[in-house]
């Protein structure tokens, strides 16, 4: 049986397309599948939708979390209430094309344990979004040490896999932590699809946050960038050392404030800024030792099987 998960914030006009046009496109091809939506604490009738759905249908499952807690902990959320073989995640507004699954579900009977989607374009964005991310994928595939770019939220994996990653603690990164784990993996291309209906639920500071947050936990190289600029700094001081030397023997010491400022102001933006990065860490760290749960499921729906 194939496990869809859903994640679903203030969707409600999607639910049932989205619920309708995967069923019938699996019912044809033959593929048992169960749903299972999770609500990321919606402020519109998404869970009311849900729990209609559930009553219609026989394989829904709707998880409701008591508040907004993030796409990345509704597919961590997901993942544990899977019952199927093998599970796909995909965005609730079909973005992610449904006629992919199939494609997905055939390479994973073929032996492939995760099947990556891959965006070949991005569809309708704004501008600022293509730049965005392509910078945004450029830092963290180097930082992180693997390829990043176009890959997606929209993967399929097998039971072997959403049990790895249940097991693992640590708050992940959906879309990269699958390429951590390593095991057979295989790739389908898509086009990015227009919105079935409302807007997307990224502010761009929100996507400013979720990219910082990504590279430091993939990541240490903002702290060894430290290192490096106190390096570059040192050399910077050795040679104005010596300027500073040269000026005092020869008489023009007075000379120079204009330096003495630079450098000073210069010093100090590079030491907030490094100590700004290193506080980034820490509270990451404190965010981890705090051991909260990822999210709250205030509560659950499920459909009677026949
Ligand atoms: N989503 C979520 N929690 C959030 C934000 C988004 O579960 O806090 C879901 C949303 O309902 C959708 C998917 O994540 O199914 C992708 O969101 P969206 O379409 O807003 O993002 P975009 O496609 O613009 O990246
Ligand atoms: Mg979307």
């Amino acid at each position: 049986m194939l496990s869809v998960i859903i994640p679903a914030y203030n969707e409600e006009k999607c639910i049932r397309p989205a619920y309708e046009r995967i069923q019938s496109l699996l019912n044809e091809n033959n593929i048992e599948c169960e749903f299972i939506f999770i609500d990321d604490g919606s402020t519109d009738e998404t869970y009311k939708v849900i729990c209609e759905l559930s009553k219609e249908k026989n394989n829904i499952t709707g998880l409701h979390f008591s508040r907004n807690f993030g796409k990345e902990s509704a597919i961590s959320a997901g993942l544990q209430a899977v019952s199927g073989s093998c599970a796909v995640v995909l965005d609730c507004d079909l973005q992610h094309p449904p006629e992919k699954i199939i494609e997905m579900y055939q390479l994973w009977e073929q032996g492939y344990e995760i099947v990556e989607g891959i965006k070949s374009s991005r569809g309708q964005e704004k501008m600022v979004y293509t730049a965005g991310a392509k910078f945004f994928y450029s830092v963290i595939s180097r930082m992180a040490g693997f390829d990043m770019a176009n890959s997606s939220d929209f993967k399929l994996l097998d039971r072997k896999v959403v049990d790895v990653l249940n097991n693992m603690p640590e708050r992940g990164f959906f879309r990269a932590i699958s390429y951590w784990v390593g095991y057979n993996k295989a790739t389908v291309e898509y086009d990015v699809a227009e919105r079935v209906d409302g807007v997307s639920k990224w502010s761009t500071t929100g996507l400013i946050k979720y990219a910082f947050s990504n590279i430091t936990s993939y990541s240490t190289a903002p702290m060894q960038t430290v290192t490096v600029l106190g390096f570059v700094m040192l050399v910077i001081s050795v040679i104005f050392g010596v300027w500073a030397l040269i000026d005092k023997i020869v008489g023009r010491a007075l000379e120079g404030m204009t330096t003495v400022i630079i450098i000073t102001i210069f010093i100090g933006s590079i030491i907030m800024i490094s100590l700004g990065i290193m506080g980034y860490y820490i509270a990451r760290i404190y965010e981890e030792i705090k051991g909260r749960p990822k999210f709250i499921i205030s509560s659950t729906v499920k459909s009677k099987k026949e």
